[in-house]
């Protein structure tokens, strides 16, 4: 049976594309209140407070550029080295750097939805309500959108759950790049992996929960780490 080669990202692969960490220390919830911002009670109930936070950060999404990580990890799964990359982020920079099989656990900017008739439009045009209004709203009823990514207090999408976790549990090896391995799901994916017998490759900056239990760890960058794994891995023959 083919056990396929699975990658995990977090945010620590995207900010060295200049997207913060948001848990970080200096990240965006250190200065403001993630119950009265990022939960869908706070949304539901002032959506244009949530929308001027976070129409903020689009500006900077929409600039960030994939970087040498995502670039290598979309190159990998061309090789066919890699099956699949599971991501927390919400950023697109797997997708803009070529990456075809994602399964985006948090959702992603690529799109907002209208909560009453279920419009859904895309990034761009989001961007360019954003010009005009200090929220978008549904062109076809007027609510205002919602970005289609998991707040907090919201269920996870559950097909990208189902599929994550079943990837994981294939996977001879689970290489995670940029994550602490703190929250879940991601926190949970680990251990499929090792209760099938597959192993764990970890690329962090910092300690994880599983590093003793992984048979690699790179304390450094995903940008040069994979960069130089990418260097080493031509096409598969
Ligand atoms: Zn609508």
């Amino acid at each position: 049976m083919h056990r396929p080669c699975v990658v995990l990202t977090g945010a620590g692969i995207s900010t060295e594309s200049g997207i913060p960490d948001f848990r970080s220390p200096t990240g965006i919830w250190a200065q403001y209140d993630p119950m009265e911002y990022a939960t869908i009670d706070a949304f539901l109930a002032d959506p244009v407070k949530v929308w001027d936070l976070y129409g903020r950060r689009l500006d900077l999404l929409a600039e960030a550029q994939p970087n040498d990580g995502h670039v290598a990890l979309a190159e990998l799964e061309r090789r066919g080295w890699i099956d699949a990359v599971i991501t927390q982020n919400i950023d697109r920079l797997h997708e803009r750097a070529g990456s075809e099989a994602l399964v985006e656990v948090h959702g992603s900017i690529r799109t907002s939805s209208c909560l009453d008739c279920g419009e859904v439009v895309p990034f761009a045009d989001v961007v360019r309500l954003l010009e005009s209004a200090s929220a978008p709203e549904c062109p076809s009823c007027g609510r205002i959108l919602k970005p289609d990514v998991v707040m907090f207090g919201e269920l996870l999408p559950e097909t990208a759950i189902a599929r994550a976790t079943q990837l994981a549990a294939e996977a001879r090896l689970l290489l995670v790049v940029g994550s602490s391995l703190e929250v879940y799901p991601a926190a949970g994916l680990p251990l499929e992996t090792l209760a099938t017998g597959g192993i764990l490759a970890i690329v962090n900056r910092g300690a994880t929960q599983f590093d003793r239990r992984a048979s690699v760890t790179i304390d450094g960058g995903a940008g040069e780490t994979l960069r130089a794994l990418a260097l080493g891995l031509p096409a598969r023959p």
